[in-house]
């Protein structure tokens, strides 16, 4: 059988080449960053995540914890991965990305049927089978061989990244380990005065830019990616109602709720990281160190990583792309991960999945899955083909793209137990009709 061309090893990518190889599908999986990396990464191991260390809810009553719990069952990868290095986190799966990391590259050399190219691809192959999974940050010869297939490629907005701390440069005098409504002791919390809040605000108001490279000066910022002193720029309580919010946390000193508080989640399995939740940022770096260091218990925090920013460009899928991820003109050509407009490290693994498992079956002459919007997984599928209104922005999971459940649950939480027990009886049905496909050894 003539080999699938992967490009890419991310999140999207190395899931894919999984669920094509434990199908019996060779794969030809290339991945540059021993030559080249984009701006966003820092190590040559597969699936890095970029940004925060957090695969969000762990709870099926929540959309990405329902697509997370759909891809256990469809034996995702990089799900394997991430309850194997998980850290604690509350209701969160949180993950050491080091050894995350770690685990797919391994699990992914392991894989007779996977041949590894570590070089940059720079073409598509018009009649080979492919999956383009190069990322939110693809760009050079292959960014132009994709728009030379469509002027779809042309979209992009803005995402930052926090800072991340090391733990014993924390004063535990003043900050305190816990988490949000009495959930455990997962987080390290730094509570504010009202004056505290107000100096720190308009410090971070009056702090100074990074610049941008000219490519980016054209910012168009993704509401759920923003970076804190845009957010802070919408009014003085924005932040307080939103990343600095108190409800539910207590200061063991005072048994009192803070004014505001700034949480940091741990970033590694040891403990010895924690990143500053919902504190991506563009601000100059020693301005970072500047204003952040105002926080009470950060005072003299060691930044193991400063907050930067970067472009994120998507195809404007709908119209372009099928809901297999496919493109509906070349449909031994897909693409998968971030750049199909689905957003997240979860919904990227997850359009990478339904990639591989779509394209294993075609090669097969079988018929396709049809997951259905009554999934999570086949919502995302859904969205990227058909998008939602007239601007076709990047989405999460949500139950908003999800097939209404029928008749009347009265309750949100009722609602929510529903569309999880409706789409986990389909994946169930799904996998159990896919089982013949895997092979033993791959
Ligand atoms: C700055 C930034 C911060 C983000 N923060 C978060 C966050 O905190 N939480 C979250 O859920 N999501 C976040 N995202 C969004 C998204 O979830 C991640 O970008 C995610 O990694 C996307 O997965 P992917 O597989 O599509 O791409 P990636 O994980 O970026 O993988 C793409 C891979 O392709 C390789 N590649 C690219 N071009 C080529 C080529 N021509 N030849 C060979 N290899 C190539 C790259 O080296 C890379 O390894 C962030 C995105 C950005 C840009």
């Amino acid at each position: 059988m003539q080999k699938v061309i992967v490009i890419g090893a991310g999140l999207a990518g190395s899931e894919a080449a999984y669920q094509l190889a434990k199908r019996g599908v060779p794969v030809q999986l290339w991945e540059m960053k021993t030559r080249r990396k984009q701006p966003a990464h820092t190590t040559d191991g597969f699936a890095e995540l970029v940004c925060s260390n957090s695969l969000r809810s762990d709870r099926v009553q929540n959309a990405v914890g329902l697509l997370k719990e759909e891809m256990r069952r469809m034996d995702s990868l990089i799900l394997q991965a991430a309850d194997a290095t998980r850290v604690p986190a509350g209701g969160a799966l949180a993950v050491d990305r080091e050894l995350f990391s770690q685990y797919v590259t391994r699990a992914l050399r392991a894989l007779a049927l996977v041949d590894i190219v570590q070089d940059e691809r720079t073409d598509i192959p018009p009649d080979a089978p492919c999956i383009v999974s190069s990322g939110p940050l693809t760009d050079g010869a292959l960014a132009e061989a994709i728009a030379g297939i469509s002027q779809a490629f042309r979209l992009h907005f803005h995402d930052a990244v926090a800072p991340i701390i090391e733990a014993d440069s924390i004063d535990k005098d003043k900050a305190f380990f816990f988490s949000r409504y009495d959930r455990g002791s997962d987080y390290i919390n730094c509570p504010m005065t009202q004056e505290e809040y107000d100096a720190f605000y308009d410090a971070l108001l009056t702090a100074r830019l990074a610049d941008l490279h000219e490519f980016d000066k054209d910012v168009n910022i993704f509401e759920g990616c923003m970076p804190v002193e845009a957010m802070a720029a919408r009014g003085r309580m924005t932040l307080a109602f939103g990343p600095m919010k108190p409800v539910g946390i207590t200061d063991p000193r005072t048994g009192r709720q803070p004014y505001a508080v700034v949480q940091l989640r741990r970033e590694d399995a040891a403990g010895t990281l924690y990143n500053m939740v919902g504190f991506q940022t563009r601000l100059a770096w020693p301005e970072q160190k500047r204003v952040f260091s105002m926080i009470p218990g950060l005072e003299k925090a060691r930044f193991i990583r400063y907050g930067v920013m970067h472009r994120n460009t998507y195809l404007d899928a709908p119209g372009f792309l099928s809901d297999d991820f496919s493109l509906r003109e070349r449909p031994l050509t897909y693409f998968a991960g971030q750049i199909t407009g689905v957003e997240g490290y979860v919904e990227s693994a997850a359009s990478g999945l339904v990639a591989g498992i779509s394209l294993a079956r075609k090669l097969f002459g079988r018929p396709p899955v049809r997951f259905g919007a009554d999934t999570a997984l086949g919502a995302l599928g859904n969205y990227v083909s058909q998008g939602m209104g007239n601007d076709f922005v990047p989405m999460h999971a949500n139950f908003g793209i999800m097939e209404p459940i029928q008749g009347k649950v009265r309750g949100k939480k009722n609602r929510q137990e529903a569309y999880a027990r409706r789409a986990l009886a389909r994946i169930d049905e799904i996998a159990q009709g896919l089982k013949g496909e895997a092979i033993d050894e791959v």
